[in-house]
């Protein structure tokens, strides 16, 4: 089974701030394993945790829904994200 409930990260900011996948420099989003955030790259089968209640919207999901998730989940492997944030931060901090 195959989650719908990905919700996609458009807003730039976000993905550089909670990172993204290394090995190809994108995110296709989030999902929300109860109250636990995770970002995820469908193409590669990546995960990444970013915190707990930082978005809306898990409260809403479906135990279906919930255990299609932990499925999904359970097959991609955590990696370390780039946090591209993370980067400019530190090469400011240097310049200074
Ligand atoms: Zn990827």
């Amino acid at each position: 089974m195959i989650p719908t409930n990905v919700i996609p990260i458009s807003d730039v900011q976000y993905s550089m701030q909670f990172g993204v996948c290394p090995i190809c420099n994108k995110t296709d989003g989030f999902v929300n394993l109860g109250k636990e955030h995770w970002f995820i790259c469908r193409d590669h089968e990546t995960k990444w945790f970013v915190g707990i209640n930082l978005f809306e919207g898990w409260q809403n999901q479906t135990v279906s829904q919930a255990q299609g998730i932990e499925a999904m989940l359970d097959k991609y492997k955590e990696i370390d994200p780039l946090r591209k944030y993370e980067e400019d931060e530190a090469l400011r901090s240097i310049a200074i």
